[in-house]
């Protein structure tokens, strides 16, 4: 028989179960509090709900029905965790841990692969396997909780997948980790490379996650490329959505760039950037890329990084050049679970 897996409720959900058992609302609340608040790794954890009560979860449920696989741990106390699904399919999510603050990021998969076909991008290269379910795509952060202790305090859709073309397990992930895990929805950023309807139906929910934008290129013909998602929806259109979205979050949004050497990295590319993103409330991370094993693309140099940067400031925007995390650890993001998934 297979068991239920109690990580996939809503509070609401699980009082329904419970009482469905011939238990108390408050059994309910005891078991969701050791679910999303106490870490609890297995029922036996939860030592003030009856011995008996117990037996029966162990024998019909379970918290999680997936596993860590693989964990690495780098210098600098990034964690890089790669999770088996319940069908044996793999993705990995990474912990961040930043010295001078006390936020603990989590990056987590929307997908097993994905089908946007970056040309920069590891996941994309290995092609598109599965969407994850939404308790799938909590289950990364329950995992690294209950192995390191620790309350994750911000969260961003930047694993592997694009998070809009899993639209609705997105958003029920979205809710869950509010409400469940309450984290805030402004700790909470989802990353697309820029499917516009899906943006425009992001903002039409009641959630208004922090947006980021996988720019990575200034102008129509360069974004081609490397990103096929511009033939479908280009660098204008984008731009639309971009200020819906600015105008009801009035939150800034975040757009990455990834600096590619002699591809993106010009002064002229600078200008264009800075043309496009004039009238975007924004801030911009530039991430110096980190070359895959067999593509075309070079590290960018670091005085034209430098320029960039300064470039951009300059104009007025927030710029920061993203911190390599688990740099030991690190294969470029995707590469550990596409080799598993093959
Ligand atoms: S960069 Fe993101 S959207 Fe593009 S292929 Fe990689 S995972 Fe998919």
């Amino acid at each position: 028989m297979k068991k239920i897996v109690l990580s996939r409720f809503s509070k609401e959900a699980l009082i329904d179960y419970i009482i469905s058992t011939g238990e108390k609302k408050f059994r309910a609340e005891q078991i969701f509090s050791w679910i999303w608040a106490k870490n609890a790794s297995s029922f036996d954890d939860m030592t003030d709900v009856k011995k008996e009560f117990r037996a029966f979860l162990n024998e019909n449920c379970t918290i999680l029905d997936s596993k860590i696989k693989m964990r690495q741990i780098s210098k600098d106390g990034t964690i890089k965790y790669l999770i088996e699904f319940s069908d044996g399919n793999c993705a990995e999510t990474v912990l961040m841990r930043f010295d001078n603050r006390s936020n603990l990021s989590m990056c987590v998969s929307s997908q097993v692969g994905c089908k946007m076909g970056c040309k920069f991008c590891a996941t994309g290269k290995n092609g598109f396997k599965r969407n994850l379910l939404a308790y799938e795509i909590v289950s990364q952060i329950l995992h690294a909780q209950i192995d390191t202790g620790l309350k994750i305090t911000n969260v961003v859709f930047m694993g592997q997948g694009e998070p809009l073309d899993n639209f609705e397990n997105v958003v029920e992930a979205l809710k869950l980790i509010n409400k469940n895990l309450q984290i805030s929805i402004r700790r909470i950023t989802v990353s697309t490379c820029g499917i516009v309807p899906k943006i425009l139906e992001l903002s039409n929910t009641d959630l208004l996650p922090t947006l980021a934008i996988s720019l990575h290129a200034p102008n129509h013909t360069l974004r081609s490329e490397v990103m096929p998602i511009e033939k479908k929806y280009d660098i204008n259109t984008l731009y639309d959505a971009l200020k819906i979205y600015n105008k009801l979050t009035k939150d800034r949004i975040t757009i990455e760039y990834i600096l590619i050497g002699g591809f993106n990295d010009s002064l002229e590319n600078a200008n264009e950037l800075i043309k496009y993103l004039k009238n975007i409330k924004c801030n911009i991370n530039l991430i110096p890329y980190n070359p895959i094993k067999g593509d075309k693309f070079k590290k960018p140099e670091r005085n034209n990084m430098l320029r960039f940067k300064y470039l951009l400031e300059a104009s007025g925007k927030k710029v920061t050049i993203r911190l390599e995390r688990g740099a030991d650890i690190d294969a470029a993001c995707g590469q550990l679970a596409g080799k598993l998934n093959k």
